[in-house]
């Protein structure tokens, strides 16, 4: 395929907000794709020239992008300056620059090749290689394709194709309908690699697919947990033996541990933070040596005299590029494992928890740094409601109840496994994960930075963000008067077309930051649009909310869904506006 085709798909991606229409478009795109074109096309839908996981960046300042646009049209560097002034998009900079100069008519992977060949100039002297192959580059592309092209090397091609909705296009290109999403979902939840499956599928076909396993050195995407509100709701969801195990209130760290090379640790977003936890890395060289592995557990602050757990604000002063070794003494940590995913070439994805647990017991040596989750197998209710009595008693923040028959469903946020929180009990709040999509100026002592920010809830099925609540309490002054910094880079001159709400905020953004908020009831508003079409009467919105913590981990397509809210609201002991906020004792209650 022709770039400058790719280019007008990018096009038409970009000025539609339905996703039955992207899948439409992703559909027409793949039918006429190979299965090499495929995999550099799955990568720059989504701006990326590699799984996310390799964190291949282009490198590239809007500076020097600058220069190569005026290099590449011979015009002096402070027109482009004052151009991009004018418009602040180098995109539309870059088009107007090529004019109505013609495609020289460069392939999709020639295009793609050429992108990587900039991303992987390294050392010295690398700018100026960067720059003069871009500068290059451009001087070969139709105004449409500069930019393009330019959006991607900035890293600024925000298309909004969410990967569900990929694969939906790729199941309709591949079957003509949707029947093939789950296979090629499920291999994409496994390789986390959206380049890859579409490779595959369009070599070998989907039934292939069927059949894909993990691969140690590529994150799995992690298994996730839905949440109840009472603890006697569990028996609707799991019949028989649960495992009942701490949750702990660190991060989730999935170790993949390789035969012989370098063990690499990836955090939920799949990022490799190796570099933070060499403790953890040696603990694991020494457990596993000569043995090949994927687990999963969470990474604890820990007070090393006593044993007890700390908070995950505590941990967080190890996420850091400097000083790491001299964090390593200060803050101590310990890596609670609960999941084995793969050992020694056989994948345990399908086998259940039970097994999964009493294999990982049997291969790891504990140690200082190294322990298992603390857990207890029963099919008793009060046994639960006890040992959640005992884990927030020991700093856990509650328990995750799972199923001990289950597998590991990859990516998935299923039933299998059930997090039961102590906000939950005492009934103070619910926890949601929510994504920053507006703010409201702030007046008197908030002047200058915002006075609430307006933040929603994702809805997979027609991937939009859809508003919840706006939120002002619970910043600290010093959070407050870096916000307007931190969103700087998000700001939009409009509402995002993926974003659904009444309200009208001063200042939009694009759906990037996710940050954990309590609140203590649902109501029905008529400007919040969660649910909206299935209440009716307006969409679900949330009183009182305070700021908790921004959740860097998750990606805003991690964000709660407006699924899991509908669900409390209509759970019996969400609070609606019908039965407003009755504090309800939980049936089973040993004081916590
Ligand atoms: P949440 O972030 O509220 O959706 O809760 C899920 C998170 O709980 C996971 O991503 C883990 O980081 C964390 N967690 C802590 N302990 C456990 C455990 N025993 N099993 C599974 N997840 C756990």
């Amino acid at each position: 395929m022709k770039f400058a085709t790719f280019s007008e798909i990018l096009e038409q991606l970009e000025q539609t907000s339905s996703s039955l229409k992207m899948i439409e478009v992703l559909s027409g795109l793949f039918v006429h794709l190979g299965p090499v074109e495929a995999r550099a096309a799955a990568y720059l839908l989504k701006g990326k020239l590699a799984p996310d996981y390799e964190g291949t960046e282009l490198g590239m300042a809007e500076k020097a992008v600058m220069r190569a646009i005026a290099a590449s049209a011979a015009v002096p560097l402070c027109h482009v300056q004052a151009a991009f002034h004018r418009t602040g998009d180098l995109g539309a900079v870059a088009a107007q620059y090529a004019g109505d100069r013609r495609s020289a008519g460069l392939t999709l992977p020639q295009v793609f090749e050429r992108l990587r060949k900039i991303a992987c100039a390294r050392g010295t002297g690398s700018q100026a290689t960067k720059l003069a192959l871009l500068a290059d580059l451009l001087q070969h592309c139709s105004a449409r394709e500069a930019k393009y092209t330019a959006r991607i090397v900035l890293g600024t091609l925000r298309l909004g194709v969410a990967e569900m909705t990929f694969l939906y296009g790729l199941s309709k290109a591949l079957t003509g309908s949707k029947k093939a999403k789950p296979i090629l979902e499920n291999a994409f939840n496994v390789l986390s690699d959206l380049g890859e499956v579409a490779e595959r599928a369009l070599r070998s076909g989907v039934e292939a697919l069927r059949r894909v396993r993990p691969v140690v050195g590529k994150p799995v995407r992690m298994m996730l947990a839905q949440r109840v509100k009472d603890l006697a709701e569990i028996p609707k969801h799991i019949s028989g033996l649960v495992h009942v195990e701490y949750k702990y209130d660190g991060e989730r760290v999935q170790a993949h541990v390789p035969r012989s090379g370098d063990i690499v640790l990836y955090s939920r977003r799949q990022e490799d933070i190796t570099h933070q936890y060499p403790d953890v890395v040696q603990a694991l060289r020494d457990s596993f040596r000569g043995k090949q592995a994927i687990l999963e557990g969470e990474v604890v602050a820990i007070e090393v005299a006593t044993g007890r757990l700390k908070d995950f604000q505590t941990l967080m002063q190890r996420r850091r590029k400097h000083d790491v070794e001299a964090y390593v003494g200060k803050i101590p940590v310990k890596y609670f494992l609960f999941d084995l995913l793969h050992l020694d070439g056989q994948s345990l994805l399908q086998k259940p928890l039970a097994f999964r647990q009493e294999t990982l017991v049997r291969c790891v040596q504990e140690s200082e740094r190294l322990t298992f989750a603390a857990s207890t197998a029963t099919k008793d209710l009060e046994e639960v409601e006890s040992f959640f009595a005992e884990a927030i008693e020991r700093g856990a923040e509650g328990v995750v109840i799972k199923d001990a028959q289950s597998p590991y469903e990859a990516g998935t946020r299923g039933w299998h496994w059930i997090k039961y929180k102590k906000e939950y009990r005492t009934e103070l709040a619910d926890t949601f994960d929510l994504v920053v999509v507006g703010g409201m100026h702030g007046r008197g002592m908030r002047g200058g930075t915002f006075g609430s920010l307006l933040v929603a809830a994702f809805n997979p099925t027609t991937n939009r963000y859809e508003s919840f609540t706006k939120v002002g309490a619970g910043f600290t002054d010093v959070e407050l008067a870096r916000l307007p910094k931190l969103l700087k880079p998000y700001r939009l001159s409009a509402k995002h077309r993926l974003v659904e709400t009444g309200v009208k905020a001063d200042v939009w953004f694009e759906p990037a930051l996710v940050m954990e908020l309590t609140g203590a009831q649902l109501t029905v508003s008529p400007v919040h649009a969660v649910a909206r079409e299935r209440v009716k009467k307006g969409g679900l919105a949330l009183r009182f909310p305070r700021f908790l913590r921004w959740r860097d981990d998750k990606e805003p397509e991690q964000a709660t869904t407006t699924e899991e809210i509908y669900e409390l609201y209509e759970s019996p002991s969400g609070r609606r506006d019908d039965k407003p906020s009755v504090r309800r004792r939980p049936k089973y209650g040993s004081g916590a």
